[in-house]
């Protein structure tokens, strides 16, 4: 029986962690802040105090990391003391460059490692609802085994066939909807000085062609002012870097990306970076004010 590691206990990670668990009856987990393992090892998982040790103990690790850096970081750590026939499924969202060059470094090892970024929040991790884009071919995920452990996390699969290109279309995902917030925040900021109310704009809006998946998502948190994070601000702005750094690579034009990753980066500048991306929403109806 495979032995499954968690490392990654955040937002994404921990409803990710708990339905593995439920599913193995143990796993183990490893997180930066250790005292993020103790719920799960309250619940029968076995906390590591190393990188190092998830990769000598599990035949299986799957990761859920903020960034490059990290994921950079903790691949060659499981690379350099990990064993062969070991897989890493890499659900962080990194650059495709990444993603092949851990690939590679993996392979000489006899280690297979796959990105398959998630969307769906932690909501959608949490009932199994996620959308799963995977850098590998059905072929190849399927005769891994994979399919029993990451049906706990996701339901909509989504095979992109080579390393990497289950982050390019997540990263291209990404740039959509969180581009989309900048001008649903516009759109309420207009609304709001034209003396139409928060109710009534959301009301025909979610009932008209403005509509779309992220004003949806996060009207609630709006109208509440409940920016506890779902999805960090900081991690919009690694986000539509990458697409940034993207676009660069391959000569791609892209303006709206340009406008949005700056009125992030301001919100981020006024110390929001921490609460949800949603939070953007106060930097928006400042800036429109100071403009009028
Ligand atoms: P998070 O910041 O809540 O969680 C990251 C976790 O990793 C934290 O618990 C942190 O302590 C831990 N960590 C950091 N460095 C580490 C290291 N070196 N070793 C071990 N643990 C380390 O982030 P999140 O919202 O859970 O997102 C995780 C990944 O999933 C990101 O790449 C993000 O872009 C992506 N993602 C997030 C969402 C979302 O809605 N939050 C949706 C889709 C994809």
């Amino acid at each position: 029986m495979n032995k499954i590691g968690m490392i990654g206990l955040g937002n994404m990670g921990s409803p990710m962690a708990e339905n593995l668990l439920k599913k193995e009856g143990s796993i183990i987990v490893y997180n930066r802040t250790k005292s993020k393992c103790d719920p799960f090892v309250a619940k029968g998982a076995v906390a590591a105090d190393t990188v190092k040790e998830v990769a000598e103990k599990a035949d299986i690790i799957i990761l859920s990391l903020p960034g490059p850096v990290q994921v950079e970081e903790v691949v060659s750590e499981l690379i350099e003391n990990g064993k062969e026939g070991q897989i890493i499924i890499d659900t962080s969202t990194v650059s495709p460059g990444l993603n092949r060059k851990m690939a590679e470094s993996a392979k000489e090892k006899g280690i297979t490692y796959i990105d398959v970024p998630v969307s769906g929040g932690p909501a959608g991790a949490a009932n199994g609802k996620l959308s799963l884009m995977i850098g590998a071919s059905e072929e190849e995920f399927i005769s891994l085994g994979l399919k029993e452990y990451t049906d706990t996390i996701g339901d909509k699969y989504f095979f992109m066939n080579k390393r990497g290109n289950g982050n390019a279309i997540k990263i291209i995902n990404n740039f959509m909807s969180f581009s989309a917030q900048v001008i649903n925040g516009e759109a309420l900021a207009m609304a709001e000085a034209l003396g139409i109310s928060m109710d009534d704009f959301y009301t025909v809006v979610t009932k008209s062609s403005g509509n779309n998946a992220i004003l949806n998502a996060k009207m609630n948190k709006v109208k509440n002012e409940d920016y506890k994070p779902g999805f960090a601000l900081d991690l919009v702005v690694k986000d539509l870097e990458l697409a940034r750094q993207l676009c660069q690579e391959n000569e791609i034009a892209n303006f709206t990306l340009n406008t949005a990753l700056q009125m992030y980066r301001i919100a981020q500048a006024k110390g929001c970076g921490k609460e949800d991306s949603s939070a953007v929403i106060r930097t928006i109806r400042e800036v429109e004010k100071h403009i009028s």
